[in-house]
């Protein structure tokens, strides 16, 4: 399958005072139709960057991305426009994406108008479903943002995004800014209306335990480069990198006392400097020798599964650190 977005040796460097840094290294990631993939990972991972990269937002530097085996058109080109009704991003903060002048109606229904796929009576009533689909009531529609709360926000921003019936949604830490009462809501609205619609989802989030109710695949991050990718399910029941076993760790599950728990050391990731080989050795309880030489790459570790560590490279087993 060529998958719905293919990202295909994506590089992409940020000037990030002082210096120039490669925000995503050479990732490799495909998408495939319907499908939730959660990016997880620490701030700075690159996360971010490479969801801006599969909407087109963010050109990658080096590689390519393809959508629909297309290769991405330039930011608002023409093409990119055309296709932008078919791709949609769900901020973090709704209400710094939404506009404190119009009134919530409106702005469902603003794609519609921009993308001429609704007028009149018709975009009245489109707008109405949309609000019922993700729960706000009609008379919430002549209300402006700042009458709403935060999660009433973001219901308003998954609803926009909905409008033009998009096969892919880039959702960027849509629960964090969310009181973690209304979290779950959220989550369970964005999975139900992605199970209805068949739409492919990226869910980029730093908070694994999230992530979990809501994919079917993760990829984990760290300093611009896929560490690890799995199904969910293997992701948390055996996580096969070190970096990602911290992460599981302390995930808490249900009626069970959290056990394990590996805490990181070290400084977080920055990607201004990056160490060598591979990036997560200086706050890898579980280094070898040749972990600050040489990167290891990511490579099968199962069918479906990758994942990048010496230590799953049975030429470096046994190796002492
Ligand atoms: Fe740890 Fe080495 Fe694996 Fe990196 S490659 S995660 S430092 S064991
Ligand atoms: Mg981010």
């Amino acid at each position: 399958a060529r998958g719905l977005v293919r990202c295909y040796a994506g590089q992409k460097s940020l000037f990030t005072k002082p210096s120039l840094v490669r925000a995503v290294d050479g990732v490799d990631l495909t998408l495939n139709p319907g499908e939730t993939l959660g990016i997880v990972g620490e701030s700075g991972s690159g996360k971010s960057t490479l969801g801006r990269m599969l909407l087109g937002i963010d050109a990658p530097t080096e590689g390519q991305v393809l959508f629909d085996g297309q290769p991405m058109p330039a930011l608002h080109s023409a093409p990119w426009r055309a296709l932008r009704a078919q791709m949609q991003f769900v901020y973090q903060d709704p209400l710094a994406a939404l506009d404190r002048r119009l009134t919530i109606a409106r702005q469902i229904g603003e794609p519609l108008e921009i993308h001429g796929l609704a007028t009149g009576a018709e975009l009245a009533e489109r707008v109405a479903e949309l609000m019922a689909q993700v729960g706000l009531r009609q008379d919430q529609g002549a209300r402006y943002p700042h009458e709403l709360s935060g999660g009433q926000r973001q219901r308003v921003i998954i609803a926009r995004a909905l409008a033009t019936s998009p096969r892919l949604l880039v959702c960027d830490e849509p629960v964090s800014a969310l009181d973690v009462s209304i979290q779950a809501q959220v989550v369970n609205l964005l999975r139900d209306l992605q199970e209805r619609h068949g739409i492919a989802m990226v869910f980029i989030s730093h908070d694994l335990k999230v992530v979990r109710n809501i994919c079917d695949r993760v990829a984990v991050m760290y300093l611009g480069r896929i560490v690890e990718e799995a199904s969910s399910d293997q992701i948390f029941a055996q996580p096969e990198h070190p970096y990602t076993q911290a992460l599981v760790s302390s995930v808490p599950v249900p009626g069970k006392r959290l056990q394990g728990r590996i805490l990181l050391k070290g400084e977080p990731p920055n990607p201004a400097q990056r160490p060598a080989g591979c990036a997560f050795h200086p706050r890898c309880a579980a280094a070898l020798q040749i972990c600050a030489q040489s990167v290891p790459p990511l490579q099968p570790t199962a069918p479906a599964r990758r994942a990048a560590c010496h230590l799953l490279d049975a030429s470096h087993a046994g190796q002492a650190a």
